[in-house]
């Protein structure tokens, strides 16, 4: 059915006090934005209620895949609007739940009457309706506490009936909470970080080392990707391509094997912490987690912080790989993750990787190296920015 509107409810935004207009403003921006390029819409709120009205010929469910990603919205119900008659609002509420549903065995009805002239008063109307649809779709039957299908009804300038309630993004809007730089890899474990934390309203800059010709351009292709699927979500992302070859192999020359790792991971965050300051974002994104691997041990990640000094975080930090899995799959980002090129972190790898390495020991042969600042000034002089929408 073609649907005329659509009632989006914000989530924690409604708590905002004083705020709050310029959090809605920021969040009806994302929203009229991203819907730009499926054609001309009105997008309008009152009361803590987006209403979203195409004003052309629309796809719903593509309207619904772009609403879903955007951060700051609770739930959003596609509206179907009829005459407020009675033989209308049934054939229309009965078309619906015949279109949408699948399994369900029971349904309830709740109306909202803000026309007061309209001769039924809510409880009334959700009685007559829900007797009415009985009698067309007869293996249905009435559950008033735990339904199924929920069939609203609202009588305002016409009436409005929705049968369907899609899950939103959750969050905050995105832009009410500043931004940061997320450090990139082909993995599973980064672009779920970076959503996490644009969840809340953080913009992001991202960061990926490439090692080539050790790493292929699939490899550097395939990040690129992963920033525009997570793009869906975050809006348009910078990604700094920093060719990180001339630093490992120097780190392989003059630095302890055992050591390699932990020292490559505070010099991509020190080049990144660059990055991130000359771009305006005042925190770094990992998608490390604790005991992953030898350099997400506890002390690894004391190392790897202590290398720069802004707030660095890690909101995979307490997760299973299952859990980060599960949040990587419903973004979609799972199948790109998992496609199998090599990346910068996982081609030198040592053999016996020190998994308890103390601050001391690393500055100490760090000092092997020479002059790091200029190393990584140069590598971050040949970054190539790839934007990603
Ligand atoms: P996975 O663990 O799923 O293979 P990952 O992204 O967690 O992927 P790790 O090797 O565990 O990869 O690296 C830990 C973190 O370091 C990453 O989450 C990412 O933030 C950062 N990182 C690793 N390699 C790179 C890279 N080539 N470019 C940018 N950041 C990287
Ligand atoms: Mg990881």
């Amino acid at each position: 059915m073609k649907t005329d509107l659509f009632l989006l409810k914000y989530g924690e935004l409604a708590l905002k006090g004083l705020n709050k207009p310029a959090f809605e403003k920021k969040l009806l921006n994302t929203i009229k934005r991203r819907l730009a390029k499926l054609g001309n819409f009105s997008v309008r709120c009152s009361q803590s209620t987006i209403y979203v009205e195409p004003l052309c010929e629309i796809d719903t469910e593509e309207v619904l895949s772009v609403l879903s990603k955007i951060f700051g919205i609770a739930n959003i119900c596609p509206v179907v609007k009829c005459e407020k008659d009675l033989d209308e609002i049934e054939k229309t509420a009965v078309e619906l739940i015949r279109e949408y549903r699948t399994t369900q065995k029971t349904f309830k009805v709740e109306s909202k009457r803000e026309d007061k002239s309209f001769p039924l008063n809510s409880p009334q109307l959700s009685r007559e309706m829900g007797g009415r649809i009985l009698k067309n779709i007869n293996d249905l039957k009435v559950d008033v506490h735990t339904p199924e299908i929920m069939v609203n009804i609202e009588i305002r300038d016409k009436a409005y009936v929705y049968t369907r309630k899609i899950q939103g993004a959750g969050g905050m809007p995105l832009g009410s909470n500043g931004k940061a730089a997320i450090l990139l890899s082909g993995g599973i474990d980064s672009p779920v970080a970076g959503w996490m934390i644009c969840k809340r309203g953080v913009c992001l800059e991202a960061v990926h080392f490439h090692s080539h010709p050790y790493t292929s351009d699939r490899a550097r292709d395939k990040v690129l990707d992963l920033a525009r699927i997570m793009a869906k979500y975050c809006g348009r992302i910078n990604v700094h391509v920093v060719p990180f070859t001339e630093i490992q192999l120097a780190i392989i020359e003059k630095c302890p094997e055992n050591y390699l790792t932990v020292i490559m991971r505070r010099l991509m965050m020190r080049i990144a912490e660059k990055i991130a300051v000359a771009n305006n974002a005042q925190a770094l994104i990992t998608g490390e987690s604790i005991g992953q691997v030898a350099s997400q041990t506890m002390e690894s990640l004391v190392c790897t912080d202590s290398a720069v000094n802004i707030p660095v975080f890690r909101p995979c930090i307490g997760m299973d790989k299952e859990e980060i899995v599960t949040i990587s799959k419903k973004i979609g980002a799972f199948e790109t993750s998992i496609q199998p090129f090599e990346d910068c972190c996982t081609i030198f790898v040592p053999k016996h990787p020190k998994t308890k390495p103390t601050l001391a020991e690393i500055e100490e042969a760090e000092l092997l190296l020479g002059d790091i600042e200029a190393m990584l000034d140069d590598a971050i002089a040949r970054d190539e920015v790839v934007v990603c929408e």
